[in-house]
């Protein structure tokens, strides 16, 4: 149990509007802090008013990068209660990706006191309207000001929160993706499986370039053989050929181990779907397309869900999905986890941890 230290805020700030919040756009009146001293271990847990940090220019994140985050959603039930989705999966992960990054592990009891504490200290952050939540972003950086490589002595885990606003405000519109054959985001034995900084920051330029070229995302594919597919945007990937669902699998360490991805396996394997995890070469979908065998396809994540992909284009060949329309597995994914995250409906797996 940690002794969170509440310092509360003197004037609150005023909410924005509910329907134009956006996402990442807004933060609340406080956030939570907790230091790392080597030789004392994690210390000071703290919800302080939301502020600009002051931490050293020789600080190693700015310059090596050493730095990991995470993001989940609290929502706001029918029953005014706020809800957690599978809180326990994003602590686990954190851990793996401090493992990766040299960083401190954090007692997974202490990390969920401390993003229920800081939930609760901001509760009248959560937005109500429906499709709206309040993002949770746990972060850690390295804080030692020191220019040798090295991993840190010093570092500070934060919480940050903002209110975001319902992903689909039209309805789920399917997205055309570019499948980018230059740049790789992720290799074997990388940082991939991690939820890093770096690798969002390796990912930019050929975002960059699909936007250009009229894409909202990037189909990455692995940085080894440029064959296998790996993930799409910052998110994961499934497909539907003939019925059977396909997703990368995530042994090769070049993937997000995706919260929504093993949802949606679990979900997908209890109503009869045959799911396979292995790799995936992108030609074999381009085949299953012209066998007509290519039923649907969509990413994963806990921002948008589910996003249907509704075109793919590698060079010269597009494929386009399902008519350019949401399919009905994404469909039934989506109104299922959905129905759980706000409280919707019934949580028969224990996936929903109420913060109280
Ligand atoms: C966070 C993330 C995902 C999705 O993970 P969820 O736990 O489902 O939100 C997928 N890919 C990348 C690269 C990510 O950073």
């Amino acid at each position: 149990m940690l002794d969170i230290k509440i310092t509360t805020v003197a004037v609150k700030k005023p909410k924005p509007d509910q329907n134009k919040l956006g996402f990442g756009n807004y933060f609340t009146d406080h956030m939570f802090i907790m230091d790392y001293t080597e030789g004392t271990g994690w210390h000071s847990p703290r919800i302080v008013p939301y502020e600009n940090l002051s931490i050293s220019p020789a600080a190693m994140v700015f310059h090596y990068a050493q730095e990991m985050f995470e993001g989940l959603k609290a929502y706001y039930a029918p029953n005014g209660k706020i809800l957690l989705f599978r809180p326990q999966k994003n602590i686990e992960r954190m851990n793996n990706t401090n493992r990766r990054m040299c960083i401190p592990e954090i007692n997974p009891d202490d990390a969920l006191q401390a993003i229920k504490a800081v939930v609760r200290a901001d509760s009248d952050w959560v937005p109500t309207l429906p499709g709206t939540s309040l993002y949770i972003r746990p972060f850690i950086i390295a804080t030692e000001a020191r220019l040798g490589v090295h991993a840190s002595k010093t570092y500070q885990f934060i919480i940050i929160l903002s209110p975001v606003g319902a992903y689909y405000a039209t309805g789920i519109n399917p997205v055309k993706i570019y499948v980018e054959r230059e740049y790789v985001r992720a290799v074997k034995g990388g940082t991939g499986q991690a939820k890093v900084g770096g690798n969002y920051a390796a990912s930019l330029l050929g975002q960059k370039k699909a936007e250009e070229l009229g894409y909202a995302q990037v189909l990455w594919l692995d940085g080894v053989h440029r064959k296998y597919i790996d993930e799409v945007g910052a998110m994961n990937v499934f497909f539907v050929v003939d019925g059977v669902v396909y997703t990368p699998s995530l042994e090769d360490g070049s993937i997000l181990p995706g919260v929504t991805r093993a949802s949606c396996i679990e979900l997908l394997r209890e109503w009869g779907y045959k799911v396979e995890e292995r790799k995936i070469a992108f030609d074999e979908i381009i085949e299953a397309n012209r066998a007509g065998k290519l039923d649907e396809a969509f990413g994963t994540g806990t921002a948008a869900v589910i996003s249907p992909i509704g075109e793919l284009c590698d060079g010269g060949e597009r494929i386009i999905l399902n008519g350019g329309k949401i399919g009905t597995i994404a469909q039934r994914l989506y109104d299922n986890l959905t129905g759980i995250q706000w409280g919707k409906l019934a949580d028969t797996r224990g996936w929903s941890v109420t913060v109280d």
